[in-house]
């Protein structure tokens, strides 16, 4: 994430914690490189001389606390502060009404329409249900756009490309959708200054009444977004933030530390053009992960989401043991639905290695069609696979309504992966890996 600026600063720490001394030379050094790294990723430059200031005072003035090393402490130091450029606290998105109104606001082009469809999938996988209301009548194909992008999400959407008067339509959706846990409205964006889209925010907050109004801002503006920021700031006291394209964006660091530096609460990130790239901001995780220390906590986030009693225990002792049956891989599928792809999972364990390649490249298509077909097997085919010879590969083609080289594929992508969760279980699953993937199986 973040491209350059994650992996200079990882690299930096990385340096760190492979010195043997730890003197004044490499506390400047240190500083000099997250400097420049911060600089390169558009953070203010007064924010990162106060943080350089800061880092190196703390470094050489306080005295590391007992059983810390000093190394240790000037890590903690920098991650400390880091955190603090980006404004420490997380800010959840709590809904405590019913029908909880979100009017989302954004220039266009900022990601406000991908990150509605994002949301309203985070929401349903929390349980609620949601309604969108798409009030942009600038542009009739954001209706589509919207359903496209959530189709299969049981997320109903309601706009009308006819109709010409936003605020019309915004009462019409808002009759709607009052059985749903969550309405959220989509605003045309179609401004050049915040000004007018502030306006807007005023002529439909008279009718909708939001509980919060979430402004949408482009990560890859970097620290412009502090104006954007701090004009919605002044016109609302119910107002929270999403940064999109954090991914690979090298202006980043500078939107969230600007937009932090000004109090106002991002409550996620987007980090990238699939549904699932939606994170709940959490400044804690983010710089460790940006630090390259890991991060535990985004994990189990991932994993609270994944209903308990749908993943066996069993299954993970199966693969960990090589014993590893269709029924196993039908978990694991099941699983990736869910949390997204494993090598996105796996990414976030510190030092995890990674899985078989063709793991990472199956598409949730692939991944839907494999369920549909191993829907079509018998209990003993899922349980023993190497029965599953011409007849019966026939026979769930036909079941499933794919060909036969589909249910091949499948066969095919099975034995690899057995194999591969074979070599992984042995070398890797045993100490503390094996513990925290039997932690996020659970
Ligand atoms: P809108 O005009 O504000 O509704 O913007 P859209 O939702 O149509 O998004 C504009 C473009 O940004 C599209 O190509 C999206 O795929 C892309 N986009 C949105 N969010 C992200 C993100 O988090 N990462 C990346 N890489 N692209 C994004």
């Amino acid at each position: 994430m973040l491209g350059n600026l994650g992996r200079s600063l990882s690299k930096t720490m990385k340096k760190l914690a492979g010195m043997t001394i730890v003197d004044e030379e490499v506390v400047r050094e240190v500083i000099k490189d997250i400097q420049r790294a911060l600089i390169q990723s558009d953070v203010n430059i007064k924010l990162v001389f106060n943080l350089s200031k800061s880092i190196e005072e703390r470094a050489l003035n306080e005295e590391p606390p007992k059983g810390i090393t000093p190394k240790e402490h000037i890590i903690s130091i920098v991650y400390d502060e880091m955190v603090k450029l980006l404004g420490e606290k997380s800010h959840e998105l709590v809904i405590d009404d019913k029908p909880y109104r979100i009017l989302f606001l954004g220039l266009q082009g900022s990601g406000k329409t991908t990150t509605i469809g994002k949301l309203a999938r985070y929401l349903r996988k929390k349980g609620f249900t949601v309604g969108v209301v798409c009030t942009d009548t600038w542009r009739p194909a954001a209706l589509e756009q919207l359903k496209q992008y959530t189709e299969g999400q049981d997320v109903s959407i309601y706009g009308d490309p006819q109709n010409r008067d936003a605020l019309d339509l915004a009462e019409k959706g808002l009759a709607r959708f009052q059985k749903k846990d969550v309405i959220i409205f989509d605003t045309a964006g179609r401004h050049k200054e915040e000004k007018d889209l502030l306006r807007e925010m005023e002529e439909l907050s008279a009718i909708v009444e939001p509980h919060e109004a979430i402004l949408v801002i482009d990560g890859t503006i970097g620290q412009q977004a502090r104006e954007q920021a701090l004009a919605f700031r002044k016109a609302t006291d119910i107002g929270s933030i999403i940064v999109t394209k954090l991914d690979g964006s090298a202006k980043g660091g500078g939107a969230l530390s600007a937009v932090a530096e000004i109090g106002a609460p991002i409550k996620f990130i987007g980090t990238g053009e699939r549904i699932d790239d939606l994170e709940v901001f959490d400044p804690e995780r983010f710089i460790s992960r940006l630090l390259g220390m890991g991060d535990l906590r985004s994990l189990l986030e991932k994993v609270e989401e994944v209903s308990e009693e749908e993943i066996a225990e069993e299954s993970l002792d199966a693969i960990l043991s090589g014993k590893f049956t269709l029924r196993d891989m039908r978990v694991q599928f099941e699983m990736m639905g869910k949390m997204g792809p494993l090598q996105q999972v796996m990414s976030m364990l510190p030092g995890a290695g990674k899985l078989p390649k063709d793991a990472s490249r199956m598409t949730e298509e692939t991944i839907r069609k494999y369920l549909i077909i191993m829907d079509s097997m018998t209990e003993e085919e899922l349980e023993k696979p190497d029965i599953i010879k011409h007849s019966r590969i026939r026979r769930i083609a036909r079941g499933s309504g794919t060909r036969n080289e589909d249910v091949k594929e499948l066969l095919k992508y099975y034995r690899v992966t057995k194999k591969a969760m074979k070599g992984l279980g042995r070398r890797k699953m045993g100490g503390p890996m094996g513990q925290l993937m039997r932690q996020f199986m659970r």
